[in-house]
């Protein structure tokens, strides 16, 4: 994507995107919203579009999605549906981690389903104590014989209760600080193995966060991914495609943002004109738009960097990441204001996009977080 425009497969995969998420996401995002459901159909029916397979660097040409097109496909649900979006992070991100240090038989047993929507994946690290400082999380995982006991709490799970397959982070040496953090792959059901509180939040409420709950849960040895100690680095690549998503769906709420607003204009009536007309709005969406088209190339690049497995692409989805969700922040603020008081009514979506907004400056490493990658990546 040298030329910084799409190419015509990914032009028809936006399309086809764009088509089933106005179809399957945008008629009931509002009251799924409204009601705190997760919709596990929804969830089977982008895996069924193919939109939840394994994601593989394109160079490679071993299949599976390149970057590039999983963040083209992940603006469009957003555009429609955000929690629908974020619902896809944990879930691809945990095929990559099996794909990438997985044994045969992890292999075997799990990405079949993963891929075709069977399996829901979830990603656990964050503890309550333990959140943008990773490397003081306590859950254990002691080894005994041939299997491993955890213990341990986890919070702020996304996709948590619902997700068939969860990657815990838990520590095998609890004074080996972040090498003694190792990756494990626990299924919903094994014994001692619960959930707890289901988060009541601001936005993306239609996707399930919840506190997961390790009491002597024993796993077998096999579910170690990865070798012992190599936990944090997983977390830590991992980080980068969850930053990567996490800016493509920041873009499609701003994309949603700019449609609604500009519509609204044409159509709102004061003065005995149409507010479009008022240059003091059409400076705001002028701003919109070119805060929209800079996250968006931003984001491109950095799925282009990721693609191509190049050095940089930690910096860059770093910056997409927070440069996305600020932008995300400011113009749904803007949209709420085109719209005035409709634009604060649950009878319009504006006020959704902007509670959806928020969360992308706060998970997956919040922004002041990414601000630490990109500096030390300039200043090294
Ligand atoms: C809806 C939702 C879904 C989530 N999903 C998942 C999930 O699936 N899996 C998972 O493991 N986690 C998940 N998280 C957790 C998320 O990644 C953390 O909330 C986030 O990393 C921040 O941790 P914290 O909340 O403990 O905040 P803290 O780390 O306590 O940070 C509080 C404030 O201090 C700032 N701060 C902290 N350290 C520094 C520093 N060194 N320099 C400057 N500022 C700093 C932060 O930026 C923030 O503003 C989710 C969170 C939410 C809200």
């Amino acid at each position: 994507m040298t030329d910084f425009r799409l190419t015509d497969e990914q032009r028809a995969i936006k399309e086809t995107a764009r088509k089933f998420a106005e179809k399957e996401l945008a008629p009931t995002a509002a009251q799924r919203d409204e009601e705190e459901v997760f919709d596990r159909e929804i969830f089977s029916k982008i895996a069924r579009m193919g939109f939840a397979g394994l994601l593989l660097p394109a160079c490679r040409g071993e299949g599976g999605i390149s970057y590039t097109n999983f963040v083209i496909i992940e603006e469009e649900l957003a555009r429609c549906c955000c929690a629908s979006a974020v619902c896809l992070f944990p879930h691809m991100v945990i095929q990559t981690c099996i794909y990438r240090w997985g044994t045969r038989e992890h292999k075997d047993k799990y990405l079949e389903g993963l891929g075709n929507g069977a399996l829901l994946g979830a990603f656990a690290m964050t503890e309550p104590h333990a959140g943008s400082d990773v490397a003081s999380l306590r859950t254990r995982a002691l080894r005994e014989g041939d299997t491993y006991v955890l213990n341990g709490t986890k919070c702020f799970c996304t996709n948590g209760g619902e997700a068939d397959l969860y990657l815990v982070m838990a520590k095998t040496d609890p004074h080996g600080g972040h090498k003694g953090i190792s990756a494990f792959l626990v299924e919903k059901g094994t014994k001692g193995f619960s959930f707890g509180k289901k988060e009541k939040k601001m936005g993306i409420r239609s996707n399930p966060t919840r506190e997961l709950i390790f009491e002597d849960c024993r796993i077998p040895a096999a579910q170690l991914l990865g070798r012992e100690g190599e936990g944090f680095k997983i977390a830590m690549i991992s980080m980068d495609e969850a930053r990567l998503f996490s800016a493509a769906t920041s873009v499609g709420l701003g994309q949603a943002t700019l449609e609604h607003a500009i519509n609204y204009s044409k159509e709102r009536v004061q003065f005995g004109q149409a507010i479009a007309n008022f240059q003091g709005l059409q400076f705001m969406m002028a701003e919109m738009a070119a805060d929209l088209e800079a996250a968006r190339l931003l984001t491109w690049y950095a799925a282009d960097l990721m693609d191509r497995e190049d050095k940089l692409a930690t910096r860059y989805t770093a910056m997409a990441k927070f440069f996305a969700s600020d932008m995300a922040m400011r113009i749904t603020t803007q949209g709420v204001q085109i719209f005035g008081g409709y634009g604060y009514m649950r009878d319009y979506p504006m006020e959704r996009y902007m509670r959806d907004a928020k969360i992308g400056q706060i998970f997956d490493g919040t922004n002041e977080i990414q601000k630490i990658v990109v500096a030390r990546s300039l200043l090294r």
